[in-house]
């Protein structure tokens, strides 16, 4: 059985005193509240994850990046190699969010390249994937999403070393969260393509999470769908009580 993964996307939120508080506030429910039945993960915004690396130290609050460069160093001016991130802490990283597809116009064979630098620095890669609502209205949703993981998945990966993360786009900072249908079609076809591409056992094993306005009044619903093995989670990761009523729907 997968253990399911409870991941916060900061995205380009919160100064120094913000991080602070929102890791040191999670830190503190793993040490006063009973453990949710999750693994937890903050991605906080490259400024601040040495910090909150720092902040969380030692607890069972894992840190991630929230995207990393293909190549290990080099002349790649604002650029973040995986290995430094593995350097400052961070268990994974977060490649191909839409937000990076979109704004940085990253391709599945970028995301691919991340990916594997991922892998090499010892982090473990959380792959997005996800429709536009123009996609989905046109009827291609299962086929976009197939397409996107084949070109995204990082060669030499297993269930330790990716998770999946299915974001429709539309569903992304919107408050219109995909119906519990909505996500398990896509959820179970995305675990059809992992057992084409990684055999029945890998794809079995292999976490997918959901991400696109997960909030604490429909995560329970959502974690409960066969194939969905956690989420990713924006707006609602910068409350310590809103995350923590998500970890605690699993
Ligand atoms: P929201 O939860 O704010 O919709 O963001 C989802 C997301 O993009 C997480 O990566």
């Amino acid at each position: 059985t997968r253990r399911k993964l409870i991941a916060g996307n900061w995205k380009m939120n919160g100064l120094k005193a913000d991080g602070l508080a929102l890791a040191r506030g999670i830190v503190d429910k793993l040490k006063t509240a009973p453990a949710p039945a999750c693994d937890l993960l903050v991605c906080p915004p490259t400024s601040l994850v040495a910090l909150v690396a720092e902040a969380v130290g030692g607890s069972a609050l894992a840190v991630g990046g929230q995207d990393c460069h293909a190549k290990a160093s080099g002349a790649h001016t604002g650029d973040t190699a995986a290995v430094a991130l593995a350097d400052l802490g961070c268990a994974y990283v977060i490649v191909g969010h839409s937000e990076r597809r979109t704004d940085h116009a990253e391709t599945d064979a970028v995301v691919k390249a991340k990916a594997e630098a991922a892998l090499a620095a010892g982090m473990i890669a959380i792959v997005c994937i996800g429709e536009t609502l123009a996609q989905r209205d046109a009827g291609q949703t299962i086929e976009i999403n197939r397409s996107q993981l084949r070109g995204s998945l990082p060669e030499g990966s297993n269930a330790t070393n990716t998770v999946i993360a299915y974001e429709p786009v539309w569903a992304i900072g919107t408050g219109r969260v995909a119906t519990p249908a909505q996500a398990q079609e896509v959820h179970a076809a995305i675990r059809a393509e992992l057992v084409q591409k990684l055999g029945a056992d890998t794809a079995g094993r292999m976490r997918i999470l959901y991400g696109g306005s997960m909030k604490p009044d429909n995560a329970k619903e959502l974690l409960a769908l066969p194939d969905v093995d956690g989420g990713l989670i924006g707006g609602a990761a910068l409350k310590v009580a809103d995350f923590w009523a998500i970890a605690e729907s699993c």
